[in-house]
C-alpha cells in the first residue's frame, strides 16, 4: 500500500485493537507478513462472491459456522476434520429439506481474534488484560500469557496456512470428489458442489492489511487471509477503520447487526460497503436475540428492499441469546437459538424476501456449552465439557438437530 494511503488509514480510529507493548516487534511481524504468500486467492474469493449472489437472489442457502475463537492448539487436532464434516452433514440436511443448494463457509483458518466488552478481567484480586484471541495473547490467566505478543500474528498466519493445507489436502487429482476447498478450474461456479470456503472477523487491521494483495489480473485489492471477512457488531462504526478497510477490498464481506442498529445506519453501511450493488458482495448478519428479532428486523429489511440493494440476509442466532448461568458459565439455550431462526424466517416470509443463511458457533465435539437439544445438555452438565476459549458453541448433536429444524422451517 502506498505510504499516503497507509497514513490515511491509520488516521481513522480503529476500535478493539490490542495495546501492543513493543511497537518495534509489531512492525517486524507486519513486515514479515507483508511478504508472505496469500492464504486464499482472489479467484477463490470471486467464486464465493458468485455463489453468494445465488443466495442473495433466493436460489441458494448459506451455512456459515465454526468456533467463536479458534485456538492454535486446536488446529493440530482431528477436531478440525470433525468440524468440517459436521458442516458438510448440516449442509446436506439443509439442502435436502430446503430444496436449495447450500454454500458452506467455515469460521475457520483465521478466527483467532476477539473483540471484548471489557479491556481487562479480574480474578482473585488480580487484574489482567482480557483474552483477545490467540492471534493477540494467551487464554491462561497469567501476566505473561495475557501480554499481547506480535509474534502471535505470525503464528496466526502459519496456523491458518496449516489449516488450509489440511483442507486442501483432499483436493488431490486422484479424488476430485473429495475436494474441500474451491477449485475454480473444475468448478462450474454454481453453488451446491463440494466447495468449502473460509471466513473470520477482520478485527486486527494491521494483520489484515499486511495480508492484502493486489490481483495482477484485475488490479483489485483483496484481503487474502480468508475468503469472506466480516465486521463485528462492536466495530461497525460507519466512520471507523474497520468499515473503511472492508470497503477497500473486493472479497465478499459481512457486517454483524445487533439490536442497537437502525434502518438508516444499515443503509449507510450498504452504501459504503456495496456502493455498486453487487449481488454476493455484502452479507448482513442479524443477531438481535430471539425476543427482539420479530420486532427489530422488519424495518431493516423493508429499508434495504426499498433500495433494491441485493444483500444476503444471514441469521446469527447465537450472539443475541447469551447469558450467564447460575454456575457462572456463559451459555445459550438451544430453544432460544432455534426461536431466533424461526423469527428470522417468519419476517422474511411476511416481507417476501429470502432468509439467506445461518451463522453459527459450533464444534464437532460433544461439548456441554449450550443448554438443551436431544440428548439434552442440562444446566448441571455445563461444567462437564465446557471447553470453549470464548463463547459457547453448539455441539455436534445440537448442530445437526438445528439443521433438521431449520430445514423444516422452509417447508412450512
Ligand atoms: C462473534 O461472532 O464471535 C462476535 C463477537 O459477534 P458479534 O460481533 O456479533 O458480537
Ligand atoms: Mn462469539
Amino acid at each position: 500500500m502506498p505510504r499516503t494511503q497507509q497514513a490515511a488509514l491509520s488516521a481513522v480510529p480503529a476500535a478493539q485493537q490490542p495495546v501492543w507493548p513493543d511497537p518495534a516487534a509489531l512492525r517486524t511481524a507486519l513486515a514479515e507478513l507483508a511478504v508472505q504468500p496469500h492464504l486464499v486467492s482472489p479467484r477463490e474469493c470471486d467464486l464465493l462472491r458468485d455463489q453468494l449472489a445465488f443466495v442473495a437472489g433466493g436460489g441458494a442457502f448459506l451455512l456459515q459456522g465454526g468456533d467463536c475463537a479458534e485456538t492454535f492448539a486446536g488446529a493440530a487436532s482431528e477436531a478440525v476434520g470433525r468440524k468440517v464434516r459436521l458442516l458438510g452433514q448440516m449442509a446436506e440436511i439443509l439442502a435436502e429439506r430446503m430444496g436449495l443448494p447450500v454454500v458452506t463457509v467455515g469460521r475457520i483458518a483465521g478466527q483467532y481474534a476477539k473483540p471484548r466488552s471489557w479491556p481487562t478481567e479480574s480474578h482473585l484480586g488480580q487484574t489482567l488484560p482480557s483474552y483477545r484471541g490467540d492471534a493477540v495473547n494467551g487464554l491462561a490467566f497469567t501476566p505473561a500469557a495475557r501480554t499481547p505478543d506480535p509474534r502471535r500474528l505470525l503464528q496466526a498466519y502459519r496456523t491458518a496456512a496449516g489449516t488450509l493445507a489440511v483442507l486442501r489436502k483432499q483436493d488431490e487429482p486422484a479424488s476430485p470428489g473429495d475436494s474441500l476447498l474451491p477449485h475454480p478450474r473444475t468448478s462450474d461456479g454454481g453453488p451446491g458442489g463440494n466447495d468449502f470456503f473460509t471466513s473470520h472477523e477482520a478485527l486486527l487491521l494491521p494483520y489484515e492489511e499486511a495480508l492484502c494483495r493486489t490481483d495482477p489480473l484485475t488490479g483489485q485489492r483483496y484481503g487474502t487471509s480468508g475468503h469472506l471477512l466480516w465486521i463485528g457488531e462492536r466495530t461497525r462504526n460507519l466512520d471507523g477503520a474497520h468499515v473503511r478497510f472492508a470497503a477497500g477490498i473486493s472479497n465478499p464481506v459481512g457486517v454483524k447487526l445487533g439490536p442497537a442498529v437502525n434502518p438508516d445506519d444499515v443503509l449507510a453501511l450498504v452504501d459504503k460497503l456495496d456502493p455498486q450493488r453487487q449481488p454476493g458482495r455484502l452479507s448482513l448478519i442479524i443477531r438481535m436475540g430471539a425476543r427482539k428479532i420479530r420486532d427489530l428486523l422488519p424495518p431493516l429489511v423493508e429499508k434495504v428492499a426499498a433500495e433494491h440493494a441485493p444483500v444476503t440476509w444471514v441469521c446469527d442466532p447465537m450472539h443475541g441469546n447469551t447469558f450467564t448461568a447460575a454456575s457462572g458459565h456463559k451459555t445459550r439455550l438451544f430453544d432460544d437459538v432455534f426461536d431466533e431462526v424461526a423469527g428470522f424466517f417468519e419476517v422474511h416470509r411476511t416481507l417476501g424476501t429470502h432468509p439467506g443463511g445461518l451463522h453459527l458457533e459450533l464444534t464437532g465435539e460433544a461439548v456441554t456449552e449450550c443448554v438443551g437439544g436431544t440428548p439434552a445438555v442440562l444446566m448441571e452438565d455445563l461444567d462437564r465439557r465446557y471447553e470453549t476459549a470464548c463463547d459457547p458453541r453448539l455441539n455436534a448433536d445440537q448442530a445437526r438437530e438445528l439443521a433438521v429444524a431449520v430445514g423444516g422451517l422452509a417447508a412450512r
